[in-house]
């Protein structure tokens, strides 16, 4: 430990920047970066230097290797402070739909649509036909309603439109402000949820401008609760899926046909937010099946509104598929355009619309992710476990449950393995900040002490590059 006095030489002892700027050292960082940048990140370098001296974290030695070390010190600087902010990461928390890690990777066919889109100019708004002015919204619908036909029969989508926004927080938004503002929108005391992310069913309500009138009570509500709040107010019965959570024991709500029911008798429109956009039927991956946008859709709801980066599979975008009369009051709302959609949306929402129509899902991301056997992932974890063991970890392959997330499917969860992980000395909050700071970035969870790697939402092709990264940390 230096005295203050030793201490306070250190730091007179470091470099001037520039000094170091005329060196042979700085001209090769000088002609890859530029000046601008080379000064800052010297300066940010010389500055770290300069505090750890002055709290006596440095000895003599320490210091000289500091200073002789400080271009490449300066060089990290400059690729931390140019390397973007978002970034890529390899999400091995078995969490298929991870809002918070961008949610739905997008098909190969999907990244490909929005590279030739993005490189150069596209008919977003041009009728090709008339070479007049065409309609973005338009581009999509006719595919939409081709998918839900596909799934359901034509019935499904008699007389019906679709329209695309950003999200489906928008459009859920969009669709109260269009058809309800001023007036009352009936909500089950059940469904007045917070979805996430602060998007909360009564704030939005009220900032659309539409009256809350709650129905029923938090786990029971009946059809004859919905008739009997009806009045001259009434504009829209809105349901919402409960995304992420599930109300279990004595409990009741209508089904959307007896609303859609009372709807007809009553003339007021019933308003699905399904918000999963799930077109698969989740049986089919052993879930139980209780959401299903295309079913949902087919009970002739007067407007549905769910994601296209949830169940969907697709990128970040809300779809409200209903009436052309409502469809139409919602295109000509002021804030429509406050919420459209960008070309690069378009171009990979068709495309992973028409691996529906194609009946080619399985080229979709989630549902791959989805439909793989545990076994496989068995091995591959098997694989991985055996080659960390070699180098001294504590590997040991356990069984998991893989959830799909997103708000999606509360409570339902598929058969997984997983890599549970320690290394020696090192407690699983600091090892789960380890693999945070690897290049790309590795995102577990940690349970039971140990930090799991979910292989699920692991491409097959990162286990080498996961494995090689986990091995370097023990070196
Ligand atoms: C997820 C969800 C939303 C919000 O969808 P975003 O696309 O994330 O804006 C709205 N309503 C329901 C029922 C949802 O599940």
């Amino acid at each position: 430990m230096l005295t203050e006095t030793e201490a306070a030489e250190l730091c007179r002892q470091l470099p001037q920047l520039g000094q170091f700027l005329a060196s042979e050292e700085a001209s090769e960082l000088l002609r890859e970066w530029p000046r601008e940048l080379v000064v800052e990140a010297g300066r940010a370098a010389l500055g770290r230097i300069r505090e750890r001296a002055r709290m006596g974290a440095l000895t003599q030695d320490s210091f000289r290797a500091e200073v002789n070390g400080l271009a490449s010190g300066i060089a990290d600087e400059l690729r931390a402070m140019t390397r973007p902010s978002l970034r890529r990461v390899i999400n091995a928390t078995g969490v298929i739909l991870q809002t918070n890690l961008g949610r739905a990777p997008l098909s190969e066919a999907a990244i490909r649509r929005i590279e030739e889109i993005a490189r150069g100019y596209c008919n977003l708004e041009f009728d090709l036909e008339t070479g007049g002015r065409g309609r973005r919204d338009s581009l999509v619908e006719e595919l939409i309603l081709r998918v839900l036909e596909l799934r359901s029969g034509p019935e499904a989508v008699r007389d019906r439109a679709a329209t695309v926004v950003n999200n489906c927080a928008a459009a859920t938004f969009l669709a109260l402000n269009s058809l309800a503002e001023g007036g009352e929108v009936l909500v089950s005391r059940g469904e007045l949820v917070e979805i996430g992310g602060g998007f909360r069913i009564p704030e939005i309500l009220r900032k659309s401008g539409a009256i809350l009138r709650e129905v029923g009570t938090t786990n029971r509500t009946r059809i004859s609760d919905y008739a009997a709040a009806i009045g001259p107010q009434t504009r829209l019965i809105l349901r919402v899926h409960r995304s992420n959570f599930k109300i279990e024991g004595f409990a009741e709500q209508p089904s959307l046909q007896e609303l859609i029911g009372l709807g007809a008798e009553t003339g007021i429109p019933v308003f699905e937010d399904q918000g999963t956009g799930c077109i698969v039927q989740l049986e089919d991956f052993g879930m139980r099946d209780e959401v299903n946008w295309v079913r949902d859709a087919a009970c002739r709801p007067a407007l549905i509104s769910a994601s296209g980066d949830k169940l969907m599979g697709g990128p970040q975008c809300g779809i409200l598929v209903g009436e052309g009369k409502l469809v139409e009051a919602i295109r000509a709302n002021p804030l429509a355009r406050a919420f459209r959609a960008d070309k690069l949306t378009y171009a990979a929402l068709e495309a992973t619309l028409l691996a529906y129509a194609m009946g080619e899902e399985e080229t979709i991301p989630a549902i791959a992710m989805m439909r793989r056997v545990a076994e496989g992932l068995r091995v591959r974890c098997d694989v991985i476990a055996e080659r960390l063991r070699a180098a001294g970890f504590e590997a040991e392959v356990i069984a998991t449950r893989s959830v799909v997330g997103g708000g999606t499917t509360p409570g339902a969860s598929l058969p997984s393995f997983g890599v549970a992980l320690r290394l020696d000395g090192m407690s699983e909050d600091a090892l789960e900040a380890k693999l945070r700071g690897l290049d790309p970035p590795v995102i577990a969870r940690i349970a039971q002490e140990r930090v799991v790697l979910d292989l699920r939402t692991v491409a097959d092709e990162d286990d080498a590059t996961l494995c090689e990264m986990l091995l370097k940390l023990r070196n």
